[in-house]
């Protein structure tokens, strides 16, 4: 192919991108043709080492061809666009975990697609003209080819600023952020690449490098600390307009020209992913999600209408008051179901028993099943779940099942049901509960599962019923490494993010913490606005303050207990449950039985039950949300 040279030279297998006049952007045949030479390369013992460098001295590669999508999504044809990216991603995994040294030559740009082959090799290199970046946001897409775990990575909150501002780095900005490895003057580079190939030997690279230039990014980074900290687009852009420097007011211009819900949906990734249990493919499955999408629900044909065909630079992008909604990130990046990102390796379609199908246990299940899991689910109730087949008894959904999960409503049920479907087992299988329950019923099944053989995990989750059918749970796991990983591969299905926090127990253990601090925080928050009212301060004010200074928590900022005041919220629907109080009143509880045998000093932990205990059963609070205690607080005087 004339766009790209793969030959073996000495000990290297050498691509040298051969397409200058168009920047070396990558067609969707030359990403084919890497693909198939690194597979190649791996297994072939005469190739040590893989060259990836590039002809002309603008660019390394400047981006994915997108001619090509532009054309093929504007007649509506979204197929094309899905399999480029979705065979892109496996070739940038593929590139990640190579078995044998990578070094790449980053002249010039190194964009978007020419990050996903320059940047995920072990010894990446630039010189006095590399400039890269991932800049998709600003044709509607989110950065991807892996760029999202290089942002997540990065130090401090650069990577919210970088993938926003589609900011260029120059080869000190690359080292620093993660993007590259060493600087070497480009006038030695055709020496070392003889020597690479001669030897076979990388470490030739570390020797020939030197000093990079200072990055200005490093300096920089108190500002883009404070002004990038925040939760969401909204936040940030709050924190942008209150802060009066040069800096903010650059940033808050660039940001203007982007898409708007590029820009909430990357940082809603950054978040997902930043945190122990990264990897590639985690990545890269989240990117796809957007990707997928992004032709026909997001802003990419606009996005390249008006930057590369039209170039009127002027983009009529959806939620242009940079207003969006929770729920339109929540669409863009919501599962794929069968049409999720694999990878060839990956192994496909575990046998699931799923006990315990109400609100959150449902659309659990159904998630699994629609990616392709063997579900067979057993309930009390008669119930009947999408995709998954139905046992008449718990033991009967656990037979020969790989991880049986429960989603039930107590320790008491937990335990009486791990007892019929234990013995049901076979030795190896895991048993993953995902219920709140308290710290002693989750160490007694675990005890139990491990006397037959098997592995166990407590993995209650946080994200309520919204969650649990949008996949985007966060799980808390307590259990084995051997048991965790077991079930993480399921924990990605259902969630988006699996902490892995100790021993049996310690799942349970952070969620009643978690919900101690959470109910805390709501009391504090309901009656901070209530004095407010009282004060004669306007709600909206006391939002706008509180959210953005030290008084800011997640019940202010995500889940405002005032109507019409911050995102949207059980609030804004009379209190009708997202997590009902009566709920929190059995996490209260719990976090107090377990402080109580823990002998832990919990005063705000034990005034919170008591509040919550006095509106469940004592007033109006069952069934209504646990922000309800906002309208209580309102009426109240002080006694
Ligand atoms: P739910 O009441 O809707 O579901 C529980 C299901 O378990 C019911 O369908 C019930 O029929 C079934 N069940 C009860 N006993 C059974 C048995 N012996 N065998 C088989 N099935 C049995 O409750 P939910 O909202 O799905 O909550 C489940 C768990 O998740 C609880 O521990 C809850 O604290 C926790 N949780 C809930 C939320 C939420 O927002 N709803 C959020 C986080 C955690």
């Amino acid at each position: 192919m004339s766009d790209i040279d793969i030959r073996v030279t000495g000990r290297a297998g050498r691509i040298t991108l051969t397409r200058p006049s168009a920047l070396n952007a990558m067609s969707y045949d030359m990403c084919m043709a890497i693909d198939a030479a690194l597979r190649n390369w791996r297994e072939d013992d005469a190739v040590d080492l893989v060259i990836f460098d590039a002809e002309g001295d603008k660019a390394f590669c400047a981006g994915g061809d997108i001619a090509e999508l532009y054309d093929t999504g504007t007649r509506g044809n979204y197929e094309y666009g899905r399999t480029f990216w979705r065979d892109e991603y496996r070739m940038n995994a593929l590139l990640f975990e190579y078995p044998k040294p990578v070094v790449s030559f980053l002249q010039g740009f190194t964009m978007g697609g020419g990050v996903g082959i320059g940047c995920h090799g072990s010894h990446r290199v630039v010189c006095e003209t590399s400039k890269i970046a991932m800049p998709e946001n600003g044709i509607g897409l989110v950065p991807d080819v892996g760029g999202t775990l290089m942002l997540a990575l990065a130090p401090g909150r650069l990577g919210e600023y970088l993938g926003l501002t589609a900011g260029r780095m120059g080869p000190g900005d690359a080292i620093f952020a993660g993007f590259a490895d060493h600087y070497i003057p480009r006038d030695i580079w055709g020496d070392l690449i003889a020597m690479l190939e001669a030897s076979g030997d990388a470490s030739h690279v570390e020797t020939h490098a030197q000093p990079a230039t200072d990055s200005t990014l490093e300096a920089q980074m108190p500002q883009i600390d404070e002004a990038f900290g925040g939760e969401s687009l909204g936040d940030i852009l709050n924190t942008l307009r209150t802060l009066d420097s040069d800096f903010a007011a650059d940033t808050l211009k660039t940001m203007s020209r982007i898409s708007p819900l590029s820009m909430a949906c990357t940082i809603e990734m950054l978040r997902r992913l930043r945190g122990p249990s990264l990897t590639i493919r985690k990545a890269l499955e989240l990117e796809y999600r957007f990707t997928y999408r992004a032709m026909e629900h997001g802003d990419f044909l606009e996005g390249i209408r008006a930057q590369i065909i039209d170039k009127d630079r002027n983009p009529a992008w959806q939620f242009a008051d940079q207003n969006v909604p929770v729920a339109a990130v929540s669409k863009m990046l919501q599962p794929l179901g069968k049409d999720a990102l694999s990878f060839e390796e990956e192994k496909q379609g575990m046998k699931i028993g799923f006990i315990g199908l109400g609100n959150m246990g449902g659309p659990m299940a159904a998630n699994l099943a629609k990616a392709g899991h063997d579900v067979t689910g057993f309930d009390m109730a008669d119930v009947a779940i999408d995709g998954v087949s139905m046992a008449d008894s718990a033991a009967a959904a656990a037979a020969g099942a790989d991880v049986v999960i429960t989603m039930l409503p107590n320790g008491q049920i937990l335990r009486a049901v791990a007892a019929d479907v234990i013995p049901a087992m076979a030795a190896g299988a895991a048993l993953v509960d995902c219920s709140t329950v308290d710290v002693d019923s989750a160490r007694a099944v675990d005890a139990d599962a491990a006397a037959a053989g098997l592995l166990f995990v407590d993995a209650p989750v946080s994200g309520g019923i919204g969650g649990a059918a949008g996949g985007t749970l966060t799980f808390m796991a307590g259990g084995s490494a051997d048991a965790f990983a077991k079930a993480e591969p399921l924990f990605d299905v259902m969630g988006q993010k699996a902490v892995h926090c100790g021993d049996a127990g310690a799942g349970q253990a952070a969620k009643i913490c978690n919900n101690m601090i959470l109910g805390v925080t709501m009391i504090a928050t309901c009656e901070a606005f209530a004095l407010a009212d009282k004060l004669g301060l306007d709600r909206q004010k006391m939002f706008d303050v509180v959210s953005t200074s030290s008084g800011y928590s997640w019940t202010m900022n995500a889940y405002c207990p005032a109507p019409g005041v911050g995102p949207q919220s059980p609030a804004d629907n009379d209190y009708t449950p997202g997590f009902a109080a009566d709920l929190m009143l059995k996490d209260l509880r719990l976090s107090q039985q377990a402080a109580e045998s823990a002998d832990a000093d919990t005063p705000m932990g034990q005034l919170a039950q008591a509040l919550y205990a006095q509106f469940v059963e004592g007033e109006d609070g069952a069934g209504k949300d646990f922000s309800a205690m906002l309208p209580r607080f309102e009426k109240r005087g002080r006694e």
